[in-house]
């Protein structure tokens, strides 16, 4: 079976994970612009991070054969550097257009304080500028009332429902997310939070249609092969196999594809080939052995 992940911040993984992601059925992950643990404090640092999301990450996942797409936008907790957070503005309409960058995300509420209110606004005014799908991060804290007041909030800027994917849902908030129109989407914590098995529940419940599963896997304790292992849960526990495709391949696909920057013949001949290099610098150490491998055979180098 083959898997799109619409949300891992890969930035932070290792080698080993991709080639476990390759292994598992993963064809094609979005990386969504998020913060990175700690604040940024110069417009520069979120310059150089825009231009690995479209650049070196881009080329570092074709080396083992997935096809990487990005959202770009200020997180909402840096929202709150005010001064910081409007030289970021600033950059967003350079890199919301290049190629890759399938949405404007993710943004929304952290604490939602009065800043956070703000540059949401504005992201969403950018987004439907350029006709762009948005990737809203929901709070951890306060869910409810922050999912409800993300979506007020596209609403009265004027967004359609189908261009607004909202993550990080739970039990408590998706019957509205779907009531309302906007695509559902469900991170998979590993231990808590949101796992597999609430998830195998909630398809059963809901059905498949606009509902979207990711790992968000990053730099804390999460799980890159966190979709194809609830795939396969799904799977153990009777739901139909059409279904798991919807969920997790079809659904993201069908939002974001509709910035016109993704499109299944994206990873339909895909081959590896680790003698390329992206500036001058390769995935390989001295001395290793490249890997070839063309869409159905592999080339000893
Ligand atoms: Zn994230």
């Amino acid at each position: 079976m083959k898997f799109i992940d619409p949300h891992i911040h890969v930035t932070s993984r290792t080698t080993d994970d991709y080639e476990a992601m390759q292994a598992a059925g993963i064809v094609a992950i979005i990386e969504p612009a998020f913060w990175l643990g700690q604040p940024r404090t110069k417009v520069g640092s979120f310059q150089d991070y825009f231009n690995s999301l479209v650049g070196f990450e881009r080329f570092r996942a074709s080396q083992f054969g997935i096809k990487h797409y990005c959202t770009i936008g200020l997180n909402s907790k840096e929202a709150n550097n005010e001064r910081l957070a409007e030289q970021v503005m600033e950059l967003l309409p350079l890199y919301v257009g290049k190629e890759g960058v399938v949405a404007v995300g993710e943004i929304g509420y952290d604490d939602q304080t009065p800043a956070e209110d703000k540059y949401y606004r504005m992201q969403l005014e950018l987004a439907k500028e350029v006709d762009m799908p948005v990737m809203i991060h929901t709070p951890h804290r306060d869910k409810k009332r922050g999912t409800t007041r993300s979506m007020d909030v596209c609403i009265e800027h004027g967004l359609k429902p189908e261009m607004v994917v909202v993550d990080h849902n739970n039990e408590e908030t998706v019957q509205e997310v779907l009531d309302r129109g906007f695509w559902a989407a469900f991170t998979i914590y590993p231990h808590t939070k949101m796992g597999s098995e609430r998830m195998v529940d909630i398809v059963k419940q809901y059905g498949p249609e606009r509902i979207i599963v990711d790992s968000a896997a990053d730099w804390g304790v999460s799980d890159p092969l966190a979709v194809p292992k609830t795939a396969k849960l799904m799977l153990d526990k009777g739901i139909p196999e059409e279904h798991v495709h919807q969920v997790c391949y079809q659904n993201a696909l069908a939002a974001y594809s509709q910035s016109g920057q993704m499109k299944e013949s994206d990873w339909e001949d895909v081959a590896i080939d680790q003698r390329e290099k992206y500036s001058g610098n390769s995935v390989l150490r001295g001395g290793q052995t490249p890997k070839v491998k063309g869409s159905s055979d592999i080339v000893e180098n």
